[in-house]
């Protein structure tokens, strides 16, 4: 199992895990869940996982060529450190955890 993807929201995450599907790649989706019980809203986005580490790269650049499509109305920032897309209200990158100015 490798993280190769970190959604905005399932519905996102869901697309993603298709397009790896189609791709004959298989994905599942990890911690989905949108509130933890107890009155606790944890800020959770879901992440997409490749059942197959051999599998990530593969997985990588399809997701790439993905979000090079939804480019134009997309409002990521590039993590400075890894290159790693990340959603805009982020202040830290999910890769690796560098500061995203
Ligand atoms: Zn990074």
């Amino acid at each position: 199992m490798k993280r190769i993807y970190l959604a905005r929201d399932i519905t996102q995450a869901h697309l993603v895990v298709n397009l790896l599907e189609q791709q004959l790649i298989p994905a599942k989706i990890e911690n989905s869940h949108q509130a933890s019980g107890l009155g606790e809203l944890a800020v959770s986005y879901p992440e997409v996982w490749v059942v197959r580490e051999a599998d990530a790269k593969r997985a990588r650049s399809a997701i790439d060529a993905f979000e090079a499509l939804g480019r134009a109305t997309a409002d990521d920032i590039a993590c400075p450190n890894c290159e790693e897309l990340n959603p805009a209200n982020f202040d830290l990158c999910w890769a690796c955890s560098a500061d995203l100015e």
